[in-house]
């Protein structure tokens, strides 16, 4: 049953002739017509006006580590309360999140204030926005993290990258880092697993890492982006764009939702490290049992940073200036 939806009148959207309504929040731009709700189910067309209808609901509510987000390179080894609710503007047929970003789940309350009271009261560092899709949380967000700011939090977002740019804009000078998901270099990729466009992605990326962190992660389906030249391409990419100090995470996929693909083998994920690591500083081997690429090590003279054994974290050659205590090499961490 659909919990009662909170309206909030959406940012960025236009009146159309005929009574629809243009959302122009993500490259989707759908036209709504009066009842009706945009492709992420979360932004609706009531009399003529655009709402958001998740406005201060939740789903969740967590202290989760920061590295879960996953985010290595951004405060290690702190806590971070992390809020999700419901909806996205894509429809991936593997999502991991599917009971939430793809069906109507249960929500309650949480204002802005109540988030940035409860991260406040948790020791946490920030707010991240994460466990479905942020960007169609729009409203809610940008209240919340500007709040979150002014009170000396940061925030995070979680992030399939799928927003326009003025939107983004506006956003992210109260954004302090991001994991953005760049699912492939194939745009063919995104339209039939996802249901979105590729560009756009990757115009936030660019975009982003121009004003925060930014870590990249990449979901490895096998059969579908694991072929030696995504790899290479998606690396060359990062590299090019972003800079190849970038922090990348090479995740496992598990059969989910309306793909049943093999889950991917860690000896993938390890030749994918071994190509990405041609390229690029800091790559990362997420969610396996794998003890290559989980370490922070120094780009300059390879020093171990920092130690993880999943979730826990030891800072070691390290100082707090994000310099490498053996060879002074500043490294691409946010302390
Ligand atoms: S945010 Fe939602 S309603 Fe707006 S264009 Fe994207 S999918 Fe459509």
């Amino acid at each position: 049953m659909a919990p009662m939806a909170q309206l909030k009148e959406a940012r960025y959207w236009e009146k159309l002739p005929d009574g629809r309504v243009h959302c122009k929040l993500c490259p989707h731009n759908c036209h709504i017509a009066e009842g009706k709700r945009g492709l992420c189910r979360v932004r609706k067309n009531e009399g003529g006006t655009l709402y958001s209808i998740i406005y201060g609901r939740i789903t969740s509510a967590s202290m989760d580590p920061i590295e879960k987000k996953p985010l290595y390179h951004f405060h290690p080894g702190s806590a971070i309360l992390s809020l999700g609710t419901m909806g996205c503007n894509f429809a991936c047929k593997f999502c991991q999140n599917y009971t939430i970003a793809q069906m109507e789940a249960p929500t309650r309350p949480m204002s802005p204030e109540e988030a940035v009271r409860a991260a406040g009261e948790r020791e946490s560092i920030g707010i991240a926005y994460t466990y479905n899709e942020p960007f169609i949380w729009y409203e809610y967000v940008y209240d919340t993290a500007r709040l979150a700011r002014d009170n000396g939090l940061k925030n995070v977002l979680v992030t399939n990258g799928y927003v326009q740019q003025q939107p983004l804009l506006d956003l992210l000078p109260c954004i302090d880092a991001l994991n953005i998901d760049v699912k492939s270099m194939r745009p063919e990729f995104y339209k039939e697993i996802c249901r979105g466009t590729m560009d756009p992605v990757l115009e936030t990326c660019k975009t982003a890492a121009r004003h925060a962190l930014v870590e990249i992660t990449n979901l490895v389906i096998p059969g579908y982006n694991d072929t030696d030249d995504d790899f290479e391409k998606l690396a060359d990419w990062i590299a090019d764009n972003l800079g190849r100090s970038t922090p990348v995470h090479l995740s496992a996929y598990f059969p989910c939702f309306k793909l049943q693909a093999e889950p991917t083998p860690i000896s993938t994920l390890e030749h994918a490290f071994d190509v990405f690591a041609k390229r690029l500083d800091h790559v990362y081997i997420g969610n396996v049992a794998s003890r290559r690429g989980a370490d922070t090590l120094c780009r300059s003279c390879g020093a171990l940073l920092i130690e993880r054994r999943g979730y826990t974290t030891k800072i070691l050659e390290l100082n707090e200036d994000a310099t490498c205590s053996r060879c002074a090499a500043v490294n691409n961490i946010v302390m």
